[in-house]
């Protein structure tokens, strides 16, 4: 099966295609030679026949007037002059009377055997008849060189002669045989001739041709290399001719091909690298809508792996746009590009866009997808910030205007009435001083607060808290004590800042204790950071709500919260006030029993933060 296709291979080969044009050169030249040749002898002997006759009869000088048929006879038989062309074995000549187209005389042996068969003969002859039909006394019958003849081709050529007794038609005759020997010979010659040229003609074409499909060969094997990517070295080039200039071509096709493979290569890795670091989700779709291309962040946001990503229109249905990719590449636009919209857990934000071919029309769609979850948490939290804000101002404001109102419509005459109702005044006004104060902290907090770090004996700050907040505990009849380790590490951090963190707790232990209770304040240290921790007996938080009361405006109880004359801050601040400081605050807490609060504060010098 090989064999017989590397057969056909070779049929189809510009080498054997030189080989036969060669061949078939040679083969028509040497049939034209054949051709011409053949002619030409045919002619030669015919034109020796027929001058030779005419040159010698001429020189008989036979005419009407000297010479009767019966020395016309005599002269052709005997006379030299003419003798020896039209005397032989393979010669004839024939007097035929012209009135009557009777055979008169002929030397022709055949004539002798058989009359009938000699007459036919000579009459197939279209120059006799020529002749015969002519009423010229001069008529020459040589139009055809040779009558086809039974028993042998021959040339003939005819003469009229008037004599004195009459007007007859003289024809020579003259075997074509020998001539055929001649043309024989020669057609064996040209033959072999032939055969030798065809032979020469294959090993020179081959030969010929291999410097040709050599070097062609060449640049198609290193083709075939350059389709694999193996560009290797360039083509030597071994002569100037086309072929030369094909193969200097074809290196210089080959190192621009080179050059632009390698920038398209480092174009498709610097396109890869954006691709697979880029924090946007990417997935290219073609015009049917498959995927062709996604990248790690689209994989990731889509908690997908990349053969679980569906096709655009699935994907649409998915995240409830009304899209597909038929109304795409029919529009040849997206109208809408931007969508917001929920996939799964997420909120993403997706941009479309479509990529065109070489006819600007739609051959895929590119999607961009962003996560937003935290944005827009973000956007949510600020919205119900605003909204407690404005709800936690509105409160104390009406009951302010309020009581206002009522003081102008009279209650002012009443001395002890207008002074409970000053004092609620008061009272409200401090909530939003307090509100605002804590707000102030918030915002100081979320526009980056400078901390002036400072070395700080936990010890002193943490005694001196508590001294400041026993008035209040007295206030509620509690039992305010501290139990603090001697030898504590000094701490580098913000004095104000670490202070507002431990009084904001202490009066939280305060406001959620009812009277009588005990609160303990204790400071000690552990591998890495001094740890205050303060402890109530008071009403204790439920469990759902110990992760979210260091939410901002968070509260368990709002209304007790609230008449306690809390903003719903206070722990939102110390928390970010710990960390900023690199620590941290834990709750343990059980509803009825107490409260169990500590602050961690790491002992290790932090680094100053801008934040
Ligand atoms: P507030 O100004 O309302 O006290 P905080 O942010 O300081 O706000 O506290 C958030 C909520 O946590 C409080 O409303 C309260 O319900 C609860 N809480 C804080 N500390 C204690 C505590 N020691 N005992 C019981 N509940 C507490």
């Amino acid at each position: 099966m090989r064999k017989i296709k590397s057969k056909s291979a070779f049929f189809r080969s510009i080498q054997w295609r030189l080989v036969l044009i060669l061949m078939l050169t040679t083969f028509v030249l040497m049939s034209v030679v054949w051709f011409f040749l053949n002619a030409r002898v045919e002619n030669i002997f015919y034109e020796d026949f027929k001058t030779n006759i005419e040159t010698n009869y001429d020189a008989l000088g036979i005419n009407q007037d000297n010479t009767d048929y019966q020395k016309l006879l005599k002269d052709l038989k005997e006379n030299p002059i003419i003798a020896g062309f039209i005397h032989g074995p393979d010669k004839s000549y024939t007097v035929i009377d012209k009135g009557t187209a009777e055979i008169l005389y002929t030397s022709d042996v055949l004539y002798q055997t058989d009359k009938i068969q000699f007459r036919n003969d000579i009459f197939k002859s279209e120059n006799l008849l020529q002749v015969l039909s002519q009423n010229d006394p001069n008529a020459v019958g040589n139009k055809q060189k040779y009558t086809h003849s039974e028993r042998g081709d021959f040339y003939d050529y005819v003469k009229t002669q008037r004599l004195k007794d009459g007007e007859y038609v003289l024809f020579f005759k003259y075997s074509r045989d020998r001539a055929l020997d001649v043309l024989n010979d020669f057609s064996n010659a040209i033959l072999v001739s032939t055969v030798i040229s065809l032979f020469a003609a294959v090993i020179i074409g081959s030969v010929l041709s291999r410097t040709i499909t050599l070097p062609i060969n060449d640049i198609m094997h290193k083709a075939k290399k350059i389709t694999d990517g193996d560009f290797g070295y360039a083509l030597e080039v071994k002569s100037d001719d086309e072929v030369g200039m094909l193969t200097q071509t074809f290196n210089f096709m080959s190192s621009r091909l080179k050059g632009m493979l390698t920038e398209i290569t480092s174009e498709k890795k610097k396109l890869e690298t954006i691709l697979n670091y880029m924090t946007d989700g990417l997935i290219a779709y073609n015009k049917t809508g498959e995927v062709i291309l996604t990248n790690p962040a689209a994989e990731k946001l889509l908690k997908s792996k990349a053969e679980e990503i569906v096709s655009f229109d699935e994907f649409m249905t998915v995240l409830g746009i009304e899209l597909n990719i038929d109304k795409i590449t029919s529009e040849n636009k997206i109208v809408q590009p931007l969508h917001k919209v929920q996939y799964k857990d997420k909120f993403i934000k997706i941009h479309l866009a479509i990529f065109t071919d070489e006819n600007n029309e739609t051959d895929g769609v590119i999607a961009v997808i962003q996560d937003i979850t935290e944005e827009h948490k973000l956007d949510i939290m600020r919205k119900e910030f605003v909204a407690n804000v404005s709800h936690e101002l509105r409160t104390p404001l009406t009951s302010v205007k309020s009581y206002t109102e009522t003081l102008l419509d009279g209650a002012l005459q009443d001395r002890t009435t207008a002074e409970q109702f000053l004092g609620v005044i008061n009272e409200e006004t401090d909530r939003m001083t307090r509100l605002v104060k804590d707000l102030l902290t918030l915002s100081q907090h979320d526009g980056g607060l400078t901390l002036n770090f400072e070395d700080i004996s936990i010890s002193d700050l943490v005694g001196s808290c508590v001294e400041r907040m026993k008035r209040e505990a007295k206030l509620k009849n509690q039992e305010l004590k501290t139990r603090i380790k001697q030898r504590l590490p000094i701490i580098q951090g913000d004095r104000h800042r670490i202070d507002q963190l431990i009084v904001n707790i202490i009066g939280n232990a305060i406001k959620y204790t009812p009277e009588k209770g005990r609160i303990m304040v204790q400071a000690h240290c552990d591998k890495d950071n001094v740890v205050i921790n303060v402890e109530d007996n008071g009403i204790g938080i439920p469990a759902p709500d110990i992760d979210r009361i260091f939410e901002r405006f968070y509260r368990v109880d709002k209304a007790r919260s609230r008449q306690m004359g809390g903003t719903g801050l206070g722990l939102a601040i110390a928390k970010e006030i710990a960390v900023l400081h690199g620590g941290n605050i834990t709750v343990k807490s059980k509803p009825g029993k107490g409260t169990n609060i500590s602050i961690f504060l790491p002992i290790k010098k932090p680094h100053q933060q801008a934040l």
